[in-house]
């Protein structure tokens, strides 16, 4: 039912092959749940007309946070990621885990009491934090811009303050399933990069994002680029992609080459600005960036690759590098129907995005299964 279209108990048998009193009992604990609601009559073909059913979006809602180096935004929506309402402060994240936590919670409560809801109606809190963190138990992981957050409690610490479940994951995760819920609800296999102060990738593999064992999956960054030869990047090792086509790396060699440019930032506005020389960097570190995606390409074959992050504000210099070496390296059949992006969803792709993580978990077969079984004991 969560496409919103509305049924009838005979088109729910039809649709599922089970028994009439299967369906009927069920759609009545969901309608007691709330998760469904009348839905108005179908036409009769003679007698009562059959009412029809559909999926209620304003049964609860949920939380999302999307915490950056500096700043927050965090958002209220109801259960089809529909942004209520949201707000965006300045926020360092370098603070801890204590002071940034609080005042989200503190956000999450000023737009629950605006929205006229109150905790009873959460259905679970959804964060994105700028760096690495273990799904499973939403710790950060040695996190290399958070001070203080490594292995902390996230979900413990929020959930005391606006009850659970609290879920977690890294940014470009949840960039990706903002991305893919709200632009490219269709497509099954995408993979979404982040380019900006670092690289990473977000993969949606048959519809689900895909983490890995440890939450690790999509960490661009850190492969070999062909071009990296001897250059000395943050994790320790030499030639990483990050290395050589970040934003910073990108700066680096300007400032090397005599153009004055200051922070990535600057580097937008020069390329924005048309100076030939930022220009050829930005397409040259496409390049880079398109080599390893052409593996990535070649490994998972998705339809639509995403390109988001700082620098696609400067997308066309960035995007033509990397569809040169990608559509030149991959083969053809893998390329066929491949479609080489710019992020769409902006400013609010990560409360979207945190927002769908909780989303999917709270409407999964196994939590509505707990729901229901809750409301009736
Ligand atoms: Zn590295």
């Amino acid at each position: 039912m969560r496409d919103g279209r509305p049924r009838t108990r005979a088109e729910l048998i039809q649709l599922t092959g089970l028994a009439r009193s299967t369906v009927g009992a069920r759609v009545d604990s969901l309608l007691t749940a709330g998760l469904l609601k009348p839905a108005g009559e179908s036409r009769s073909t003679g007698g009562r007309p059959p009412v029809r059913f559909a999926f209620n979006p304003t049964a609860a809602v949920v939380i999302g946070a999307d915490l950056g180096a500096t700043h927050a935004t965090v958002g209220l929506t109801d259960l089809d990621g529909t942004v209520i309402s949201d707000r965006t402060v300045e926020l360092d994240i370098a603070s801890g885990p204590a002071p940034v936590l609080d005042r989200v919670v503190d956000l999450g409560r000023e737009l629950l009491k605006e929205a006229k809801r109150t905790r009873a109606d959460l259905a679970g809190v959804g964060i994105g934090l700028p760096g690495p963190v273990e799904h499973s138990t939403g710790r950060p992981a040695s996190p290399p811009i958070m001070p203080g957050w490594d292995g902390y409690d996230v979900p413990a610490h929020v959930s005391a303050g606006l009850g659970g479940p609290v879920l977690v994951d890294n940014d470009v995760n949840i960039m990706a399933l903002g991305e893919h819920a709200t632009v490219h609800p269709h497509v099954d296999h995408l993979v979404f990069v982040k380019v900006a102060t670092g690289i990473g990738a977000g993969i949606i593999s048959g519809g689900q994002l895909h983490r890995g064992a440890q939450g690790a999956a999509g960490d661009l960054g850190h492969v070999a680029a062909p071009h990296g030869d001897g250059v000395l990047c943050r994790c320790g090792n030499v030639g990483c992609l990050e290395a050589v086509a970040s934003g910073p790396a990108i700066v680096g060699r300007l400032e090397r080459a005599g153009v004055e440019v200051q922070d990535t930032r600057a580097l937008v506005d020069l390329v924005r600005g048309g100076n030939t020389e930022a220009i050829a960097e930005m397409r040259a570190a496409g390049r880079e960036i398109g080599a390893v995606l052409a593996s990535t390409v070649s490994l998972l074959n998705p339809q639509v690759i995403v390109v988001g992050g700082l620098l696609v504000q400067c997308a066309e210099s960035l995007l033509a590098g990397i569809r040169e070496v990608v559509y030149g390296r991959s083969l053809p059949l893998a390329t066929e129907q491949l479609q080489i992006v710019a992020a769409r969803t902006g400013g609010h792709a990560g409360v979207i995005g945190a927002a769908t993580m909780v989303i999917q978990h709270v409407l999964s077969a196994e939590e509505v299964e707990r729901q229901l079984a809750n409301l009736a004991s």
